[in-house]
C-alpha cells in the first residue's frame, strides 16, 4: 500500500438542500442529533423563518404569537453543521450539478435536494397577479395579510373581502381572517364591520372531505355570516371587483386567493422530468426520476407511484425517510421506500380555539378537538425550535 494512502478518507460529499420546507427540516434535525460523516451540508433558504401552516391560520386569527408559529432556521442549520445560505434558487443545472442562485454564486452539488412548496394557481386570470392577495408562498403571507388588515382598519366604510379557493386553506383563512378582524374592529368600536364571501370553483366547498365535514363547515360559515358562492370561477380581477363566469360580478375591496397550487416556473426550464402540472416527478425513494443524486420532497414533488394531496402532513412525514436516504446515498448503501398514509388526519380549526377533524370517513368536532391540534402542533415545533436561542428577556424599566 502506498505511504499516502494510509489513513486516506473518502472527501465529504456536498449535500445541498434547497429550501426549509417541512421535510428539510427535519434532515437538518436529524443530521444536527447525529452528523453523517464524509458530509458537507448547506442550505439554501428564501426566508430564514419557516412558517409551520398547520399553525399559521391560529396566527392569523389571533391565537397564536408569530415566534410561537415558526421555525428560526438559522440555528437549526448551524447546529447541523449546514452552511445557511439566505438566496432563492431559481435554477438547477444537473449537467455541472450545481444550483444557481438569485443574486449569489451558483452552488455546487454531489446530492441536491428541493423542498421549495408551491406557488398560487393565479397566472392566467387577467388582474390577479396585480389585485388579488396570493395565500401561496405561505413564507411571505403574513406580511401580505399584516398589509391588508391596515387597509381594512382604515376603510370607513367597511370591507367585502372575498377568498377565492374553496378548500380547507380557503375555508379556514376566511375563518381566520373573519374572527381576527371582527375582533380588533369591535375592540376600536368601528361599526362598519367586515364582510366575506368564499368563492369555490366547485359545486360545493371542500369537495375532498366527507360530505359531514362539508356540512358542518357550511353550518359554521352561516353561522359567521360568511356567504359562499360556488359553481363560480373567477375570470378576472380588477380593482375593487372580481368577474366569475356565469355569475354576477361581485364588488370586492380585498381578494384573497387560496385557489391550488401552483409548480415554481422555472422548474421549467431544468431538464428534470416534471408531471403534467409543472411539478417534479419522484420515484418511491423521493429522487427525482432518472436522477440518482436529486431528491425532491413536500408540494414540490409528484409522487408518482400515488398521486397525493399537496398537503403539510406528506411532507413532514417525507421527512425522516429523506434524511435516511441522503445517508445511505452518501454511504452508497440501498435506498428506503417512502410509503404514505392512505388516509390523513385532518384538522381545519374554525378561526377560534374550536376545530373539526376528519379521518378514515369519521367526522368529529368540539373545543377538545382544538386543544388536541394545538398539542399536536406545538409538540411537532418544539422538535425544531429548541435550536434557537431563547427569545432576549424585555428589559426591566
Ligand atoms: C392557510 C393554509 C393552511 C394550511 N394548513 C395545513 C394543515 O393544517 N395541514 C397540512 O397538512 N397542510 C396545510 N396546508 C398546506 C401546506 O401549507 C403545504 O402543503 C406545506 O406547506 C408544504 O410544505 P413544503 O415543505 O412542501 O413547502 P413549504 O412549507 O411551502 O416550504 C417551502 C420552503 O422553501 C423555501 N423556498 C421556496 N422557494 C425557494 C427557492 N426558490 N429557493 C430557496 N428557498 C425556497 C420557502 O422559503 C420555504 O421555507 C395549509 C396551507 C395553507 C395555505
Amino acid at each position: 500500500m502506498a505511504a499516502d494512502m494510509v489513513g486516506a478518507s473518502r472527501p465529504p460529499q456536498n449535500v445541498v438542500l434547497v429550501g426549509a420546507g417541512h421535510a428539510h427540516v427535519e434532515v437538518l434535525r436529524s443530521f444536527a442529533e447525529s452528523p453523517p460523516p464524509d458530509v458537507s451540508l448547506t442550505l439554501i433558504t428564501r426566508s430564514r423563518y419557516t412558517p409551520y401552516s398547520g399553525m399559521l391560520p391560529g396566527l392569523i386569527a389571533g391565537n397564536y404569537r408569530l415566534e410561537e408559529t415558526r421555525i428560526d432556521t438559522r440555528p437549526l442549520a448551524v447546529a447541523a453543521g449546514a452552511r445557511f445560505l439566505q438566496s432563492e434558487a431559481v435554477g438547477l443545472d444537473l449537467e455541472s450539478c450545481s444550483v444557481m442562485c438569485r443574486d449569489a454564486a451558483a452552488v455546487p452539488y454531489d446530492i441536491v435536494s428541493l423542498d421549495i412548496g408551491s406557488t398560487p394557481t393565479i397566472g392566467g386570470i387577467p388582474g390577479a397577479a396585480d389585485h388579488a392577495i396570493p395565500v401561496k408562498p405561505i413564507d411571505g403571507f403574513l406580511d401580505r395579510f399584516e398589509a391588508l388588515r391596515h387597509r381594512v382598519m382604515r376603510r370607513s366604510a367597511g370591507s367585502h373581502i372575498v377568498v377565492v379557493g374553496g378548500g380547507a386553506a380557503g375555508v379556514e383563512l376566511a375563518l381566520s381572517m373573519q374572527r381576527r378582524l371582527s375582533v380588533e374592529m369591535a375592540a376600536a368600536g368601528l361599526q362598519s364591520g367586515v364582510q366575506f364571501t368564499l368563492v369555490s370553483a366547485s359545486a360545493a366547498i371542500l369537495t375532498t372531505f366527507p360530505a359531514r365535514f362539508q356540512r358542518k363547515f357550511e353550518r359554521v360559515l352561516g353561522e359567521r355570516g360568511i356567504a359562499i358562492v360556488t359553481d363560480a370561477r373567477v375570470t378576472e380581477v380588477r380593482p375593487g371587483h372580481i368577474q366569475i363566469e356565469g355569475h354576477p360580478g361581485l364588488s370586492a375591496d380585498e381578494v384573497v386567493w387560496a385557489t391550488e397550487a401552483a409548480a415554481p416556473e422555472w422548474l421549467g426550464a431544468t431538464a428534470l422530468e416534471l408531471d403534467p402540472r409543472g411539478f417534479i416527478a419522484i420515484d418511491p425513494t423521493l429522487r427525482a426520476v432518472g436522477n440518482h443524486n436529486v431528491f425532491a420532497v413536500g408540494d414540490v414533488a409528484a409522487f408518482l407511484p400515488r398521486k397525493l394531496p399537496k398537503s403539510g402532513v406528506y411532507a413532514v412525514r417525507q421527512g425522516p425517510v429523506l434524511a435516511q436516504n441522503i445517508r445511505r446515498l452518501v454511504a452508497g448503501e440501498e435506498l428506503r421506500h417512502y410509503s404514505p398514509q392512505q388516509d390523513a388526519l385532518y384538522i381545519v380549526s374554525t378561526g377560534e380555539r374550536h376545530a373539526i377533524a376528519t379521518r378514515n370517513g369519521l367526522v368529529v368536532e368540539g373545543d377538545w378537538v382544538w386543544t388536541f391540534k394545538n398539542w399536536l402542533d406545538r409538540r411537532w415545533m418544539r422538535r425544531y425550535q429548541r435550536y434557537s436561542a431563547p427569545e432576549p428577556s424585555m428589559p426591566v424599566l
